[in-house]
């Protein structure tokens, strides 16, 4: 299976290449951090759910710390 890269359509980089190998790709198949984009959006949407099934005071914790004060398992990206 040779599907694009996650990092090609979803990683926002200044020169528009990967910015884990400095620009320089080595393929799906020579590269640990590749991963399909369907791949990518299923371990998100998992990521989110375990996110909101946490503690309301640990949820803010962590959307302070590492989302500058937003939600995004919410869907709160206002
Ligand atoms: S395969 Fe690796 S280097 Fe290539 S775009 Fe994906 S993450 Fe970047």
């Amino acid at each position: 299976m040779n599907e694009k890269c996650f990092a090609l359509k979803k990683v926002m980089t200044r020169t528009g290449n990967c910015a884990c190998r400095d620009g320089n790709c080595p393929g799906y198949s020579a590269c640990p951090f590749y991963k399909p984009v369907w791949k990518f959006e299923r371990d998100l949407e998992l990521k989110f759910a375990k996110l909101a099934a946490l503690p309301e005071s640990t949820q803010r914790h962590i959307a302070y710390k590492y989302y500058r004060g937003l939600m995004p398992w919410r869907r709160d990206m206002a």
